[in-house]
């Protein structure tokens, strides 16, 4: 008899839980919103879809191919935004794992449709000099894959227009470590806002920092 698709990987996907309860306890994340997928050879594992963090079990994360071929039968359905996670697995190999969520401050700028500019010099610990926000496009849909994949080009975070924000890593916990970085940075440029103009970095400020990353191996994506 063959093994049940959802035996696979139990350590890992106890670490997707693991993942989901650690943005939940650092108000990341609130209720079923927010999802995780993680890469597995030529298949993905990602939260299931409407189920509460505190109710999530290893056998209910969803194992999908990255080729766009059916999930193996017997499983539960995945997250509504498995397009999103698939399409940037396939498309970046140094990936492997995509995490997404609505934190408060990250999404109150994708609200507002505004980027988060070198105003901390952690912005660099996403890539570039920026943090863009891909144009709004409906939830769970292609054309919102496609606008996430275009703002993660050069880029290891994006916020979402009036959705919330997507980020990604070499591993589980750097994604997840950069969620908590961004929103924290949301945060902070929302408070400074809120107390008059914050200076912005100049390019060879920032020039310097994504060197000095460089040494800490945040160039990996
Ligand atoms: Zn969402």
């Amino acid at each position: 008899m063959t093994k049940p698709p959802y035996a696979d990987r139990p350590a890992l996907r106890q670490a997707i839980i693991d993942a989901c309860l650690s943005m939940e306890r650092q108000q990341i994340n609130q209720g079923t919103s927010g999802n995780i997928s993680v890469r597995v050879g030529d298949a993905m594992l990602i939260t299931p879809s409407g189920v509460d963090y505190a109710k999530m079990t290893p056998q209910m994360i969803v194992s999908m191919p990255l080729d766009g071929s059916a999930p193996e039968a017997g499983q539960m359905r995945p997250s509504s935004e498995w397009r999103f996670h698939r399409d940037i697995l396939r498309s970046k190999p140094k990936v492997n794992a995509v995490v997404h969520a609505h934190p408060v401050h990250c999404t109150a700028l994708a609200m507002n449709r505004t980027e988060i500019p070198a105003c901390h010099y952690m912005v660099a610990a996403f890539g570039g000099d920026t943090v863009p926000v891909a144009e709004y496009a409906l939830f769970g849909t292609s054309e919102l894959s496609d606008t996430v994949l275009e703002s993660l080009h050069n880029r290891a975070a994006c916020l979402m227009a009036n959705h919330g924000a997507v980020v990604i890593g070499d591993t589980l916990e750097r994604a997840l470590w950069r969620m908590v970085e961004l929103e924290t940075l949301a945060k902070g440029y929302i408070t400074s806002l809120s107390i008059g103009q914050p200076h912005i970095l100049t390019d060879a400020d920032m020039a310097e920092v994504k060197a000095a990353f460089a040494d800490y191996g945040l160039r990996d994506v």
